[in-house]
């Protein structure tokens, strides 16, 4: 245990503001200074510190605490484990009041001294040193980033364990070993090794490539205590200052990205681990920064987990750019291009709803009917994504870039995302049971409920249409029992009419807009017998005029007739047509 007056001592040498601000960009509001919370997700701050208390609290998940408790939580460390990395920093040594040693000093002092020998087996293999430089690494960079090399056979963390007098039990649980018995075994052997920091630069895990073909080509540490996947950033430790003074950050896929962005000078850039970017990822990032630059690998699996990415980027309220690299990746493209074409391919980053049109066009093919339909109810869901966490006007980028891959007007391509019935005001040609008619040949899944309506509502060529196809089974079956005439209305139909992204709504729209259609019919006939009525009957027919009225208005409401800003115009039109 350490004495409380030690701990006070410690804590009154500590700004908490010096130390919060190590992690997360604060800003000054008054007597306080608030953040994002890194702790729960939000896009407005409600983390506050206040430095008269030298205390934080979040309003929005209501995590609080000290300088200590804040390095405990930040770094998911025991209490006196943050104490300690503290009091180094004011110069105050609290070693003597280590009880039995703590865990987390036990594993990095392990992991660092075990680094240290992956580094000395390196220089002292030919076959390590030969393959980074082959991968185009001077000795200064494999020195800079620490590689190390784990020989075939390697016993290193054996005998480190035994040098700093640990057992095996104790470094089981370090991530790195694989233990049967008596018998050790380095998970990295035969792999050139890249040791992995926390943001306070202790080495907490490794990752490994394999040096000749054989899979897999990477492997990292277990997850322990102090090492998760879906937590760390690589290279956060030497990025974090970076970032937060450029205020964006570089993501890429692996170790190599990482090094290769690095070393073209990018120092913003850190890479997830065989991972799309995680909740807890975006939380440590906007703590530093709300610009991110995703630079994935260029093949199928790096897109999808840019748009993994990306899904969980945006309700956190980031603006991100989307890199597409010449080669598979970073690291290829420093290769083939060097630092010009890394450089290139950063500046010619596309903004993300550019990124997402392509890939969600690349999955459909736009030439059929139904790939188009598909095509816009995807764009149509990022659309609205866009819009309820980024802005209408990212959202309608996204329509734009999408009207240009389909080959319709942005207007209609919106329109059609938004599943809005036609607009009939233009296309005066076409009323709702030509679009009923239309859906009923293009929509297999809406058929049997376009069956079901109410036969009244439709012309007698429809009824025909649909009769023909109850008794044939088949529509082409059906049109050939029908007259001539008939198929050349369902012809010119099939031809004209544009697909909507949402079939079903405009369906129970125009099926609406035919109820319309007969209650007004049904209304002229009421006003024409009010003509002719007496006192008595007129009281009687008013009634159900007004009845039909409510009707009508009711079906109105429920249903966006075309024009936006005046759907009963647009009916007229209809209606006129039909004489
Ligand atoms: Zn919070």
């Amino acid at each position: 245990m350490v004495p409380k007056e030690i701990i006070e001592e410690i804590k009154s040498h500590l700004d908490i503001v010096e130390v919060v601000s190590e992690y997360i960009n604060l800003e000054r509001v008054g007597r306080y200074y608030r953040a994002l919370c890194p702790f729960h997700t939000e896009t407005r701050p409600s983390f506050y510190v206040s430095p008269d208390l030298q205390r934080y609290k979040c309003f929005g998940c209501g995590a609080s605490g000290d300088a200590i408790k804040f390095v405990q939580e930040m770094e998911n460390i025991s209490f006196y484990e943050a104490l300690e990395k503290l009091a180094r920093r004011v110069g105050i040594d609290i070693s003597r009041y280590r009880s039995e040693g703590s865990e987390y000093l036990k594993y990095t002092s392990f992991l660092k001294e075990l680094s240290r020998e992956y580094e000395k087996a390196f220089w002292e293999s030919d076959d390590a040193k030969n393959y980074m430089r082959d991968r185009g690494f001077s000795n200064e960079e494999i020195e800079e980033f620490e590689i190390g090399y784990s020989p075939v056979g390697s016993d290193i963390p054996k005998i480190v364990a035994d040098r700093l007098g640990l057992s095996v039990d104790d470094i089981s649980r370090f991530g790195v070993v694989s233990v049967s018995g008596e018998n050790v075994k380095d998970i990295f052997e035969g792999r050139v090794v890249f040791p992995i920091k926390n943001e306070s630069g202790d080495v907490i895990a490794f990752g490994g490539r394999v040096i000749g073909d054989e899979e897999p080509k990477y492997i990292n540490s277990r997850d322990t205590k102090y090492f998760s996947k879906s937590r760390v950033l690589f290279l956060l430790d030497r990025a974090k200052k970076v970032i937060k003074s450029v205020d964006v950050a570089i993501i890429v896929e692996g170790y190599m990205d990482a090094f290769a962005l690095h070393r073209s000078e990018l120092r913003n850039s850190v890479a997830v681990l065989g991972t799309a970017l995680t909740s807890q990822h975006a939380s440590r990032l906007s703590g530093l920064t709300r610009n991110v630059v995703l630079a994935f690998d260029s093949d199928d699996a790096g897109a999808k987990a840019a748009l993994r990415s990306l899904s969980t980027l945006l309700p956190r309220g980031f603006d991100i750019l989307v890199v597409r690299w010449p080669q598979k990746d970073a690291d290829d493209t420093l290769k083939s291009f060097g630092k010009e074409g890394i450089e290139e391919a950063i500046r010619n980053a596309v903004p993300y709803e550019e990124f997402v049109v392509e890939n969600i066009a690349k999955s459909f093919d736009l030439s059929k009917a139904s790939g188009l339909e598909k095509f816009a109810r995807s764009i149509g869901e990022w659309a609205s994504r866009i819009e309820r966490f980024g802005s209408t006007v990212r959202a309608r980028a996204l329509i734009e870039k999408a009207a240009e891959f389909s080959g319709l007007s942005p207007k209609d391509m919106e329109r059609f995302v938004r599943g809005e019935p036609l607009d009939y005001g233009e296309t005066k040609k076409f009323g709702p049971e030509d679009v009923i008619l239309f859906i009923f040949f293009n929509n297999e899944d809406l058929r049997s409920e376009i069956l079901s309506i109410d036969r009244d509502l439709f012309s007698e060529r429809f009824r025909e249409i649909l009769d023909s196809y109850e008794q044939e089974g088949d529509l082409n079956r059906a049109l050939e029992k029908v007259s001539n005439e008939i198929g050349d209305w369902v012809f010119e139909v099939l031809k004209d009419l544009p697909h909507s992204g949402n079939p079903k709504k405009v369906l129970s729209d125009a099926v609406k807009r035919l109820e319309v259609a007969k209650l007004k019919k049904r209304l002229s006939e009421i006003d024409r017998m009010i003509s002719d009525a007496d006192e008595s009957e007129r009281r009687i027919l008013l009634k159900a005029r007004m009845d039909v009225v409510r009707k009508i208005k009711t079906l109105e409401r429920g249903v966006n007739f075309g024009g936006r800003e005046n759907g009963r115009k647009c009916y007229r039109s209809e209606n006129r047509k039909k004489g």
